[in-house]
């Protein structure tokens, strides 16, 4: 059986927007760059959860789906919201569970006893994790509004519910060098982390990102398809070789993304890294 996840705007907010934590954001965030064209920000979960089986109808012969909560902070609402928009989505036929994808300062007991409880029901659960990076002076940097120290509770706090977490983590933000990139491999595998998503910094159109970078571009990693690659191939030598590396890069749409810009699709940016490190 396959399983296609399918990218749900649950209707939350981010405590880094509505002033809980911060006002504005990270400085690398569009929230515009969220949401695949199924996932239309009015819809219902249910509609937007049709809508995407519509979409990836065909894909494989007997598909079940993950509802994604995927858009901003995907945990950050009262406990009855959550419940209620989570069943919601479980609802749907051929649904199988959950993926949820949160800041680490949005995880604590009460909505990991939730997120267990739907898991005894039967359902797969998952957290995404946005840690981002583990550097402290980086995460101030970019107004990320939480510390390593959060990153990593929130990561036990998941083991301790056997709640299996992806993170993600970004290669090239600010002040970042290649080797301080490298050093992160050791702090994942002294976690219990289950798999992790990489991606590129991409700088995007209207963001405070762009102004830095335009201002600042050599406190900016400058990757070229080759350089990229070879760092991400080097990183996951040096990973646990348990942690499931779920994606290599990502892309944004081409009129958002200013920099960098591979001039490749998607799947040869990951051919890529894939040959070299089947090499090494
Ligand atoms: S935590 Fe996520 S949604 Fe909130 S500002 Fe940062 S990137 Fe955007």
């Amino acid at each position: 059986m396959k399983l296609q996840k399918i990218m749900l705007d649950g209707g939350f907010t981010c405590p880094n927007r509505d002033g809980r934590v911060g006002q504005g954001g990270c400085s690398f965030c569009l929230c515009e760059s969220f949401n695949p064209e199924y996932c239309r920000k009015h819809a219902t979960i249910t509609e937007q959860i049709e809508a995407g089986k519509k979409f990836f109808e065909g894909k494989y012969p007997q598909m079940k789906y993950l509802a994604y909560f995927q858009a901003y902070s995907s945990t950050y609402a009262p406990l009855e919201v959550l419940r209620q928009r989570y069943d919601e989505a479980l609802a749907v036929e051929d649904v199988v569970g959950l993926v949820v994808a949160t800041r680490p300062d949005c995880i604590d007991d009460d909505v990991l006893a939730l997120l267990a409880s739907i898991r005894e029901r039967g359902y797969s659960v998952a957290i995404e994790l946005g840690c981002e990076t583990f550097y402290d002076r980086t995460l101030a940097r970019v107004n990320r509004g939480h510390t390593s120290r959060q990153s990593m509770d929130a990561i036990h706090l998941c083991h301790r519910y056997a709640i299996p977490v992806t993170v993600h983590l970004m290669f090239g933000l600010p002040g970042e060098s290649r080797d301080d990139i490298l050093a992160e491999a050791e702090i994942l595998n002294a976690l219990p982390v289950a798999s992790l998503k990489i991606h590129q910094l991409q700088i995007l159109r209207g963001t405070r990102m762009a102004r830095e970078w335009e201002e600042k571009k050599e406190d900016f990693l400058a990757f070229t398809l080759d350089t990229y690659a070879q760092l991400v191939a080097d990183f996951a030598q040096r990973l646990r070789s348990d942690i499931h590396i779920e994606r290599f890069a990502s892309s944004a749409p081409r009129g958002m993304l200013i920099s960098p810009r591979f001039g490749v699709k998607q799947s040869v940016v990951e051919a890529r890294i894939r040959a070299l490190m089947d090499k090494s």
